[in-house]
């Protein structure tokens, strides 16, 4: 039996590869009807720092993994002291906290983002004098990060949590929109492209990458994965290698995501790290020997890595709840085509916003799959269009 905290998408996958491997798992999760709870073996309904169901996870588990990256990282403190666990307490916390994240990459010289880190904005709300008759002199603060982009530390996900802001005053505004949590402050930069790679590191210290996926977003949430990306050779090997640098500097074992922005000048900088398979890595459901939630069991398991060689040029495409705004969209459009796989996570609620699924077109080249995945895109758009 394997552990899985978390119930979502990416739970319901990984239990999906898990099973086919002939394994059983259990579920911890404290909320009811998700994407993982028709197809885990078992379900347990409690807080992830609950002692009982922790406990019961421990000694029912061989392994235990997770699918969501809001996981208390004691969760996994305490149940690495029953079972294995992977990813490790220490790498989670890294990842879910963008201070942390940050410093951690830029201590180890890994580029990022120009950046400042925000715990208190009482300081910095004073600084403003913003609440004196005349504003004399004011400190410039943060030069050279505006326009800069304000995030959560803790808990944004899909661009929420996030804020542009143009100068010290908005900032100021943002922040106490945010209740004056802690946040990270970027400069706002101009994008060539985004890309991530899913890096693979087992207990044996075995790593390995598959290939690398150029993201595509819209209003903040990943649109469109075009794999392999369209950047030079140099490009790839880069970004491969400090996917590779950050799981070894972590110590991570498990399967882990790393985001990119590709600037103009051809630099790498490090936006981002998922301690779990990723969006942008379901391509390698249909398009690799291996998928990202087969590694991630195969990694749990103390089995060797998997390949990640692909089969073809892949394009996935998300679906959001937007196109169920009058039911369920009509998927003969997108079954007809043979080299077309759909994946739907079994919600329920198709809110806005809301990832409901997503396709894969396999082709032989990167263009070729494009140009169905956006037909196909299209076609489903249209007929939601046509319907309200
Ligand atoms: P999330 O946790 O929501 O994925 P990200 O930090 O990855 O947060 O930001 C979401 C998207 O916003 C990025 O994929 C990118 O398109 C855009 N973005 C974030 N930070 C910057 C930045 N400093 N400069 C330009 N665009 C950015
Ligand atoms: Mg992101």
């Amino acid at each position: 039996m394997l552990g899985l905290l978390g119930g979502g998408q990416l739970g319901r996958m990984f239990i999906m590869a898990a099973q086919s491997m002939g394994y059983r798992v259990t579920v911890l999760d404290p909320a009811e009807g998700n994407p993982s709870s028709s197809v885990a073996n078992r379900h347990l309904h409690a807080d992830y720092l609950d002692a009982d169901a922790l406990g019961e996870l421990a000694s029912t588990c061989a392994g235990v993994t997770t699918e969501f990256e809001n996981v208390p990282a004691e969760s996994l403190r305490i149940l690495a002291k029953h079972c294995v666990v992977s990813p490790a307490a220490n790498s989670v916390a890294v990842a879910q906290d963008r201070i942390l994240e940050k410093n951690f990459l830029a201590a180890n010289g890994l580029g990022v983002v120009p950046y400042a880190v925000i715990q208190n904005s009482h300081e910095l709300h004073k600084s403003l004098n913003l609440d004196e008759a005349s504003p004399r002199k004011r400190p410039e603060l943060f030069p050279g990060l505006f326009p800069g982009i304000l995030k959560v530390s803790r808990f944004g996900y899909d661009g929420k949590g996030q804020v542009r802001v143009k100068n010290a005053i908005e900032l100021d505004h943002a922040l106490s929109g945010m209740n004056r949590t802690a946040c990270v402050l970027e400069k706002l930069l101009s994008l060539e492209r985004e890309v991530s790679v899913i890096v693979s590191r087992g207990f044996d210290g075995e790593v390995n990458t598959f290939p690398v996926s150029e993201n595509q977003h819209r209003n903040g949430i990943l649109d469109v994965s075009i794999v392999p990306a369209r950047v030079s050779g140099t490009v790839v090997q880069k970004a491969r290698e400090i996917a590779v640098r950050v799981a070894e500097k972590l110590d991570y074992r498990g399967v882990l995501c790393v985001e990119f922005f590709v600037l103009a000048d051809g630099r790498l900088l490090v936006n981002e790290i998922a301690p779990r398979p990723h969006n942008s890595g379901h391509y390698t459901i249909d398009a690799c020997v291996t998928s990202q939630f087969e590694q991630q069991v195969r990694i749990l398991c103390g089995l060797s890595l998997g390949s990640t060689a692909m089969h073809g040029a892949a394009v996935m495409v998300n679906l959001l709840g937007d196109l169920w705004q009058r039911g369920e969209p009509e998927w003969e459009q997108l079954q007809r085509h043979p080299n077309v796989k759909l994946h739907l996570y079994g919600k329920l609620d198709a809110r806005p916003g809301r990832k409901m699924g997503h396709y894969t077109v396999i082709a032989e080249t990167t263009e070729a799959a494009l140009q169905l995945a956006l037909e196909i895109k299209q076609s489903l758009e249209s007929q939601h269009r046509a319907a309200i």
